[in-house]
């Protein structure tokens, strides 16, 4: 008899399968306990702080400079952060007050920690990186080891840890281990932009990862996010194949996004400022489809100046030479707080209140500065820069933000699709606007009134839900280019039904553009349009799937 294999699940970050035993990375180190004081003399144990924090820094840039690519990025953004000087007056003032140094750099990290796990989002996900600093200035200045990983192995190991820090990660590589699961982290954590520089499988936000067993031989797919444990040599043979024949799959889809029979879709990259766009252009993205330009200001507590916006602006026009560039003004509000704006008063369901256009109404002269720079960083560069507002409600707040768009001097001027209500009324607003972009995440959650950070919600935030597919299908036919920018545009099964619901372009996290280039070439239009109808016809989500499904024979091939 066939037994039934554990398995768990979590969310894939990086492709490919990968095999080997589960490797438990060690617990953190311990925090100092509270209320411990030093003999007195706070001047030593201030510089004995200062040592530690300095050796950490340097071992930090040492194991940068021998990881190189974006991991020595990383590596040198955390030795910056631990020479913080604000850091380090934090230390010393708590040292001053008689607190050891262990305990004083652990309080004084703990309130960044809380601070950007507060922020969450992007932003949240460096809390790691924190963590990471504080830990191994804390075992430096103890003289206890810090939690290491083994250089070498027998066989390459799956690396399983509650999070892991990239100074660990940085040095390790592909012969090493066969994957990464860890129980937090998210799509831009650092493991997993690691994972995807070094090739490796990987799965985050695993939950109870780190009550596997040292040692159980673990098969991992980082495309569908699926662990098994104790597999069958069967079940390792189908996984590893499939992931064998994908990676074959995919290094073979090149050029701009088409389906199988011509039926043009421009496929871009959803960016979070600069640094986002050496991977948007090794997957071979046309174009940007949604710059979240608030992402380059979210730790800020001063305005940017309009110099500095029109740099960061330029950088990422000049990246795409004659290709679209789709920048959305700050989406302040709900999980994103800026802090240079001024506070808008306490809000009971901040989702619900003052966020997107609604702010920028309130303070124009930001998003005025915005546009400014936009168009200044425009003039020079030959790509075409299209502007979007986020959170749009209503065709007059559509007309309002397209004259600032047209009195800055810019000539497109379009809308994001998040709210039900613009969606609904899609022709209408058409009317005041050049493009839509449909931001399935917010129209996900405003249409099933389910919180997107919401875990246990995960179901009705599902974009395959027949009812958010009605409604992509309203904006796509009210008479202008209408994108999808959100999470649905990275599934390659879900991108094929959009198209076929007459979406005109689909933006994603770069590293799914391969898989979605790949599946639209192995299909034609009239296939996209039957998975759409089909799909539209479910009861269910899951339904919607397996109608959809039957419609995409190629997805097979792509065993996605
Ligand atoms: C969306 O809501 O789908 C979207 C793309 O915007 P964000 O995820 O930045 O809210
Ligand atoms: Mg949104």
């Amino acid at each position: 008899m066939r037994r039934a294999a554990m398995e768990m699940t979590g969310a894939g970050v990086s492709p490919g399968a990968g095999c080997g035993p589960a490797y438990l990375v060690g617990v953190a180190v311990p925090e100092p306990p509270l209320g411990s004081r030093h003999d007195g003399d706070g001047d030593a144990e201030i510089a004995r702080a200062e040592a530690s924090v300095e050796r950490v820094a340097a071992d930090l840039e040492v194991r940068g400079e021998a990881a190189g690519g974006d991991a020595q990025d990383v590596l040198l953004a955390q030795a910056m952060i631990a020479r913080d000087p604000v850091l380090a007056a934090d230390v010393a003032e708590l040292i001053r007050l008689g607190t050891t140094a262990e305990r004083a750099v652990y309080e004084a990290f703990m309130k960044y920690h809380d601070l950007l796990a507060e922020v969450g989002g992007y932003l949240g996900e460096r809390v790691a990186d924190i963590d990471d600093i504080r830990d191994r200035v804390i075992a430096d200045l103890s003289g206890v080891p810090i939690h290491g990983l083994p250089g070498e192995a027998e066989k390459p190991y799956v690396l399983v840890a509650r999070d892991l820090a990239p100074a660990d990660t940085a040095t390790l590589s592909k012969e090493v281990v066969a994957a990464f699961v860890t129980e937090q982290g998210g799509p831009t954590s650092h493991t997993a932009i690691l994972a995807r520089s070094m090739g490796v499988p990987a799965v985050v936000a695993c939950a109870n990862a780190t009550s596997i067993m040292d040692g159980t031989l673990l098969l991992v797919d980082g495309t569908t996010g699926r662990i098994v444990l104790e597999p069958s040599e069967d079940e390792i043979h189908a996984i590893v194949r499939a992931a064998t024949v994908r990676g074959t799959v995919l290094a073979s889809a090149t050029g701009p996004g088409a389906t199988l029979d011509g039926h043009r879709v421009s496929l871009l990259a959803n960016i979070g400022g600069p640094q986002d766009l050496p991977s948007a252009i090794h997957h071979g993205a046309e174009g940007v489809g949604l710059y979240r330009t608030e992402f380059l200001f979210l730790d800020r507590e001063e305005a940017p100046s309009e110099e500095e916006q029109e740099a960061a602006y330029r950088q990422v026009l000049d990246a795409f030479p004659g290709g679209p560039v789709v920048v959305r003004v700050l989406d302040a509000g709900g999980d994103k707080p800026l802090g240079f704006l001024p506070p808008i008063e306490d809000e009971p369901n901040p989702a619900l209140g003052e966020r997107g256009i609604r702010i920028l109404r309130i303070f124009p002269e930001v998003m005025e500065g915005q546009l400014r720079a936009l168009a200044r960083a425009s003039k020079s560069s030959s790509a075409r820069l299209h502007v979007m507002a986020p959170m749009v409600a209503t065709a007059e707040e559509a007309r309002w933000f397209t004259e600032a768009v047209h009195a800055a001097g810019l000539s497109s001027a379009g809308i994001m699709i998040e709210i039900p209500a613009a969606a609904l009324r899609a022709a209408d607003l058409a009317a005041a606007v050049g493009f839509f972009s449909v931001g399935t995440n917010d129209l996900a959650q405003y249409l099933f009134a389910a919180d997107r950070e919401v875990g246990t919600l995960r179901d009705l935030q599902d974009p395959w839900q027949p009812v958010l597919l009605d409604l992509v299908a309203l904006a796509a036919s009210a008479g202008v280019p209408c994108g999808v920018c959100g999470e649905a545009a990275s599934d390659p099964a879900l991108a094929c039904v959009l198209v076929g619901l007459g979406v005109t372009s689909l933006s994603m996290g770069a590293p799914a553009l391969p898989w979605v280039r790949a599946t639209l070439a192995r299909h034609t239009l009239d296939q996209c349009r039957a998975a759409a109808v089909a799909a539209r016809s479910a009861p269910t989500a899951e339904a919607a799937k397996a109608a959809a499904r039957v419609h995409l024979p190629g997805l097979v091939d792509l065993a996605v």
